[in-house]
């Protein structure tokens, strides 16, 4: 079966066409600047990309013109919608209504918009995106993954957070934790790998992305996870802050004149690595190459981020009392070296060895740890849209 992957954003969709059977992609791609005037990107499998400008007032036409450009004589890779069999939807903030993917009706819909609050700029794209494909695909089945599902296992001494217990029971302050498809995928991956059953190790997941978040897999659940109520807490990322004294709001709000709103969008926007560099970059391949040569600000911004997913490992070692394998993953984690043999560097004391040979490959399954290394180290690209392709086919077979 094909299933057709999307991940909606306010203002973009990105797609894919997957073949269930094969797990190949059969065409890929981007919406940008919906309600703006309207870009499309067009990637067929092994084909050049192709980009054009097409008006999308609504995400309704977005989705028009991805099943016009899947569809297409020329450059289509299907015939008609009949050959797409299922969507599957990426939905940011599951709350705590759902543990696992579901498939989409009124109900799940409903519930979805009743998590709205706690990610305002996710959920309401999300629903929109599932909305469109309801219009123009009525006959279709779709299935929601959530980002926060695979994290729902998480103890309670780890999802409280230390503030009044009825802000909990009131509107559901607690921590949720995010990339919950990337860390379910690696971590199941990685006891292939190692070929051991999930429920039989430890793992510690590294997903170093732009959004960055570390979590702890035990015996195949997620038991901690350095995001939480939004994808603001936790590690040093692109942009985001990541931990912070709170008090550092009220202090930088009285002196810059920013109101809540406003400190918030700077903790968003303009921290991480990129405030840290002094505005160079939020991509650590410059600031990789500044700090080579020289740039202080540049250095000590990826020395901040290497720390901190450091502690965070020493943090979860403890949390399950010992570590089978540590897993790196995502834009970073997959292919910036640097990042991985400096943060490999804090954990000599878990018998950590490096392989350095092995650690100088990019974006593929490796392991960087040398065999006599008590604790392994791999690399596992991530891969979310077909960990999405896998559920939705699962739910609705
Ligand atoms: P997201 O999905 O959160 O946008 P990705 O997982 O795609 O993020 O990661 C994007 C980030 O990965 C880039 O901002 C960059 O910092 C990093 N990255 C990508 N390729 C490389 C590379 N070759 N070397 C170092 N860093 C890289």
């Amino acid at each position: 079966m094909n299933v057709l992957v999307i991940n909606c954003g306010s203002s973009s969709l990105k797609f894919q066409l997957i073949n269930s059977e094969t797990e190949g992609v059969l065409a890929k791609g981007l919406c940008e600047r919906i309600g703006i005037d309207g870009v499309l990107t067009y990637t067929p499998a092994g084909e050049e990309k192709e980009k054009s400008n097409l008006a999308m007032p609504t995400h309704t036409e977005a989705i028009q013109f991805v099943i016009d450009a899947l569809t297409n004589e020329k450059t289509g890779v299907v015939k008609s919608l009949d050959e797409i069999g299922a969507v599957g939807h990426r939905v940011v903030h599951g709350g705590e209504a759902f543990t696992k993917s579901v498939v989409i009706t009124e109900e799940v819909i409903k519930a979805i918009e009743d998590n709205n609050d706690l990610a305002p700029l996710h959920n309401p794209a999300n629903i929109i995106g599932i909305r469109a494909c309801e219009t123009l695909m009525p006959k279709t089945p779709m299935v929601a993954v959530f980002d926060t599902a695979f994290h729902q296992t998480m103890p309670a001494k780890a999802y409280m957070y230390g503030l009044p217990y009825e802000y909990y029971e009131k509107y559901g302050v607690r921590r949720y934790g995010f990339h919950g498809t990337s860390h379910s995928f690696v971590s199941k991956r990685v006891a292939e790998l190692v070929g051991k059953p999930v429920d039989q190790i430890k793992t510690i997941v590294c997903h170093l992305g732009n959004g960055a978040s570390v979590s702890a897999v035990e015996y195949g659940k997620s038991v901690d996870t350095s995001m939480g109520l939004t994808p603001l807490e936790g590690l040093v990322m692109g942009t985001r802050s990541g931990d912070i004294d709170p008090a550092i709001l009220e202090y930088i709000g009285r002196k810059e004149g920013l109101d809540l709103e406003g400190c918030i969008s700077m903790l968003n926007k303009k921290s991480g690595v990129f405030g840290l560099s002094g505005n160079l970059s939020s991509d650590f391949r410059d600031l990789d190459d500044a700090a080579a040569s020289g740039n202080d600000k540049a250095k000590t911004a990826v020395d901040v981020f290497c720390y901190r997913v450091a502690k965070y490992i020493g943090s979860y070692v403890a949390a399950m009392n010992g570590v089978d394998v540590i897993a790196f993953t995502a834009g970073i984690g997959e292919n910036d070296a640097h990042v991985r043999k400096t943060v490999m560097g804090y954990l000599g004391y878990l018998g950590v060895n490096l392989d350095a040979v092995a650690n100088d490959s990019h974006g593929e399954e490796v392991t960087i740890s040398t065999p006599d290394s008590k604790v392994k180290v791999m690399v596992v690209p991530t891969n979310e849209e077909l960990a999405i392709c896998r559920d939705t086919v699962a739910l609705i077979k």
